[in-house]
């Protein structure tokens, strides 16, 4: 079956490369949301796929790369938010991949529950100005989607072994932002993709570095602290968020800076 995707649009994309011993790592980031590729001999995983609107910048991601849609052998998602799930749920529907996740989230991306910020939530930041820019910016590309995916397979999380899939992520359980997050370390556990368990920036916050997600899109916010604090173990130089640029200096130390703000 045919399905169009959105128009191409000129929104700003940036693609920084991570080397690792067999596999590469490129990171995709855009003003609104990030998601990675994975490339292990001509293969391809997806981590997230951004919001429904962004589909076909996912594609024209992965052709930047020198590759394409079919060469991706499977999906990994952080979590079910609608700007990491939406991207999938059409490219899935388009290409059949299989999108695979901590077992908690399962129910989550197939939207039979929901854990995102809604309308009340938003009500203490309306003096917020980046919150009305950012709505604008990103009601056109689906924030208020419900679609969920039409398939979405759990993986097997005893022990910390790699996952069967180009580039051999590693699930690490980081619930909290919402309840099956999960982040994965790649490029052999130089770097780690760390969804909205730890970000870098966001739209609406005001400060840029390394910070725990602004509290409104927490669904348990003790827990996702919690979620943190474990960061500060790993030994990963280079942290991929899922929202904010990428940043050097180690993983550990980003995790301590954000639980210190
Ligand atoms: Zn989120």
């Amino acid at each position: 079956m045919m399905m169009r995707l959105p128009f191409r649009t000129a929104r700003p994309m940036t693609i920084t490369r991570v080397d690792g011993d067999s596999s590469t790592t490129h990171f995709v980031s855009t003003d609104v949301v990030n998601w990675v590729l994975l490339e292990q001999d001509g293969e391809l995983t997806l981590i997230d796929g951004g919001y429904p609107g962004q589909a076909a910048q996912v594609v024209e991601s992965i052709e930047r790369i020198g590759r394409k849609p079919e060469d991706v052998r499977g999906a990994l998602l952080t979590h079910a938010h609608v700007d990491h799930l939406g991207g999938l749920v059409k490219l899935q529907a388009k290409y059949g991949f299989d999108v695979y996740m901590d077992p908690v989230e399962v129910d989550h991306a197939l939207r039979h529950h929901l854990q995102q910020a809604n309308a009340l939530d938003l009500a203490p930041q309306v003096a917020n100005p980046r919150l009305w820019a950012w709505l604008a910016k990103t009601t056109p590309l689906g924030v208020l989607s419900r679609a969920g995916l039409a398939r979405a397979s759990g993986f097997s999380t005893d022990g910390h072994r790699p996952l069967d899939l180009p580039g051999a992520p590693v699930p690490v359980a980081s619930p909290g932002h919402t309840d099956g997050h999960s982040a994965y370390l790649v490029a052999d556990g130089r770097a780690l993709v760390s969804g909205d368990a730890l970000v870098s920036g966001h739209e609406i916050s005001s400060i840029t570095g390394p910070q725990c997600i602004p509290s409104l899109f927490q669904h348990d916010e003790p827990t996702a602290r919690r979620s943190v604090q474990r960061f500060t173990e790993l030994d990963a130089d280079i942290l991929l968020p899922g929202h904010g640029p990428i940043h050097h200096g180690g993983v550990a130390a980003a995790a301590r800076a954000a639980l210190s703000r």
